[in-house]
């Protein structure tokens, strides 16, 4: 004999609303990282390579889409980012085609003044070590 009391069915209103959005960004960046590390800075002056260098570290390095104009010969026919000069003039010219310093001023190589401070983050936990052992107190029915 098992008699089974049905059990008083509760209507509990469910309110499961478990919606996170994907996002699927990450391809696409992998892909740009993968350009930006492919980008070789040359004919800048060791200034302007510096900061070249630091946007593609941190993928601030927007690469060019179209030609732009040159400085100094007004032509389309600048074909690398942040650069206001086009090759052939900073060539003939001597200058850097990013910043237009002459190659006299250039600082010498090895003499960074860009310095990337990298900050440690010191991870303090709050490690939250109290147990309270609390008597619970049995009261006799
Ligand atoms: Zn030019
Ligand atoms: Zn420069």
């Amino acid at each position: 004999m098992s008699s089974q009391k049905g059990n008083a069915s509760r209507n509990r209103p469910q309110k499961h609303q478990n919606r996170f959005a994907f996002k699927n960004n990450l391809h696409d960046t992998n892909i740009r990282t993968k350009r930006l590390n492919a980008i070789q800075i040359n004919h800048v002056c060791p200034r302007c390579k510096d900061i070249l260098e630091w946007k593609i570290k941190y993928k601030k390095y927007k690469p060019l889409k179209a030609a732009k104009n040159c400085n100094k010969c007004h032509t389309k026919c600048v074909k690398e980012a942040y650069h206001t000069v086009c090759q052939q003039c900073s060539g003939s010219l001597k200058i850097c085609p990013k910043c237009g310093v002459s190659r006299d001023q250039w600082p010498s190589n090895g003499q960074t003044t860009f310095e990337n401070g990298e900050e440690d983050d010191n991870d303090q936990e709050n490690s939250d070590d109290k147990s309270d052992l609390s008597e619970n107190d049995f009261l006799p029915i």
